[in-house]
């Protein structure tokens, strides 16, 4: 019985499966990763391609059904462990992981950001998630979900919607729609930032408060003649920059620090 607790919403369209296995298109040699096997829906099709898959699957009740399913695959691993904090670097040897995953929609936005952490080691991820989620990822300035969790995406990704999966194709059915996404980690960032976490702060500061002025909204943080001296109008909401006006808002923050903190930075980058 599917557990709530999860997120367990298993697939059972065979058509969708063969769509969304078609989008991966797993080779041999592949290093894969699936998080949230679940009853094993999308893993068996991959399994037929790839017999080296690695799964990530929290539900303890589950892993014996998936031994048993697929003992007659003796690469195929199971981990046994909380995919919010696995560290999936532990995973890719030689090769940079593919990781996919239907995932539980309860977590997907922590989950997300804590892959983005572990980019270093992805060629590219596809996920299934609930369709504003991928609506979030894929949103550019001046959009109404355009905010922390698609600025931080496209920071270290290539974000590409794919297509929509309705609550039929799954057992029991969500009571949401479903899409599917494709995240390809840049080999070379289009705006590294000097510090990711001032980044970040700038970033989720901005956004706590979406619908005032840059100025109020960062009031504290940055200037008005910061954000002038940047050609950034003070006047703007947080959801008209780019991500390019961002990381210039938290380089200049990094330029200005005090001399102390700025030798700190210095010396913990060699
Ligand atoms: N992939 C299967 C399918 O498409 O039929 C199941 C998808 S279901 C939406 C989500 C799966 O993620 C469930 O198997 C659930 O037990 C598992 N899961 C939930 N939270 C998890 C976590 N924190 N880490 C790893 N797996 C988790």
């Amino acid at each position: 019985k599917a557990r709530k607790r999860f997120g367990q919403n298993f697939l059972h369209d065979p058509g969708v499966i063969e769509r969304i296995v078609r989008a991966i298109n797993p080779a041999p040699d592949d290093a894969m990763v699936e998080i949230g096997p679940g009853l094993g829906a999308l893993t068996e099709e991959i399994l037929a391609v790839n017999p080296n898959l690695q799964v990530v699957e929290l539900d303890r009740d589950l892993i014996p059904v998936l031994r048993t399913k697929f003992f007659n695959y003796p690469n195929f691993r199971i981990h046994e462990a909380d995919a919010l904090s696995f560290d999936f670097s532990q995973l890719a040897t030689d090769k940079p992981l593919r990781i996919v995953g239907n995932l539980p929609y309860n977590i997907s936005t922590p989950l997300i950001f804590h892959l983005l952490s572990q980019a270093g080691v992805v060629q590219d991820m596809h996920f299934m998630l609930q369709k504003e989620v991928v609506q979030r990822l894929a949103a550019m300035p001046g959009d109404n979900n355009y905010g922390r969790l698609g600025i931080m995406a496209q920071y270290f990704c290539r974000v590409q919607p794919l297509f929509e999966v309705g609550p039929g194709a799954f057992r029991p059915a969500p009571k949401v729609d479903s899409a599917i996404v494709r995240l390809v980690p840049h080999q070379t960032l289009p705006h590294p930032a000097r510090d990711l976490a001032t980044l970040q702060a700038v970033v989720r500061t901005a956004f706590n408060a979406r619908r005032k002025t840059l100025r109020k909204a960062l009031a504290g943080m940055v200037s008005v003649e910061q954000l002038q001296s940047l050609g950034i109008d003070d006047n703007l909401r947080p959801e008209n920059l780019s991500l390019a006006d961002y990381v210039a808002i938290a380089d200049l923050l990094v330029a200005n620090r005090p001399a102390d903190a700025a030798a700190d930075d210095a010396t913990g980058g060699t």
